[in-house]
């Protein structure tokens, strides 16, 4: 990596985007960003929502049982805590800094509820497609506590490694089909960060607290930019620190059908989801 030739192969910013107040499980309010009629995915990735609030009546109703077929959930909690149970027998308890990647595969009922009766829930949940010959495969979860997220630092820079590899450190989530990064970087005012990235990969940053300049273009927290092509990710705080996910993966290319919980390639597919779903054979 050489700073003298910074513009070369950084990844610009093609557009911008805001998230909108939305709420989903039991009233949770939530700002969705990914998933929307704006931007309704960015492949291989379907949906981002970010929930933020310490008001307990917009969180508290959590998100009782619901079912999942054909791709992959993934929670990254900043504040708070959330516990999950599933069809499966499989229970956990989120805490701040964890996060849990869920690959849904061929159906999986669970919830997903604050573990808390008061104070902040903060975080992330990401969804992530699986390609066609794997949308039918069985559940998996990868619980994934704090500590066990290796983190990366340089001068005014530090990052959590969540998935993917920054200066030969690898993220813990393990065989995930997208091979996707998923970085929590921090910048204290000023600070540039840059890495490489796979060239192939889609990729956005979300910035989250403060704002920074992505390519050319400042992000202010709450904005998301989708990001072109190029081989390097390069982030500059400004007089703030500033806080930002920056999350790449492998695309799909593959033809989706999409209703609720379940993401599928055809809409037979879809109405059969509903036909286990209703059967119970989830
Ligand atoms: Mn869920």
């Amino acid at each position: 990596m050489s700073s003298s030739n910074a513009g070369n192969g950084a990844r610009p910013v093609l557009r911008k985007v805001r998230g909108q107040v939305t709420s989903d499980g039991a009233g949770v309010r939530l700002t969705r960003i990914l998933g929307t009629r704006e931007l309704p995915d960015l492949d291989p990735f379907l949906l981002l929502d970010e929930f933020r609030s310490d008001s307990p009546d917009d969180y508290i109703g959590g998100f009782p049982d619901h079912p999942h077929r054909g791709f992959e959930t993934v929670t990254y909690m900043l504040a708070g805590r959330m516990r999950h149970h599933d069809s499966q027998g499989n229970s956990g308890l989120l805490v701040p800094g964890s996060v849990q990647w869920m690959t849904a595969g061929r159906g999986i009922v669970h919830s997903e509820m604050p573990e808390q009766e008061n104070g902040l829930l903060w975080g992330f949940q990401l969804w992530v497609n699986l390609p066609a010959a794997q949308k039918m495969t069985a559940p998996r979860y990868q619980d994934i506590a704090p500590e066990r997220i290796p983190e990366v630092e340089r001068p005014g820079v530090r990052v959590r490694v969540l998935a993917g590899r920054l200066d030969g450190v690898e993220g813990p989530v393990q065989a995930v089909a997208t091979e996707p990064v998923y970085w929590d970087v921090h910048l204290e005012p000023g600070a540039r960060f840059e890495a490489e990235l796979p060239a192939g990969h889609q990729a956005f940053a979300y910035v989250y607290q403060g704002n920074a300049r992505i390519g050319d273009t400042e992000l202010v927290r709450g904005e998301l930019g989708v990001l072109g092509g190029g081989n390097r990710f390069v982030a500059t705080a400004g007089e703030e620190p500033a806080r930002l996910i920056m999350v790449a993966g492998r695309p799909l290319r593959e033809p989706v059908a999409r209703y609720g919980p379940f993401v599928m390639n055809t809409r037979e597919q879809i109405l059969q989801a509903f036909e286990d779903f209703n059967a119970g054979r989830f």
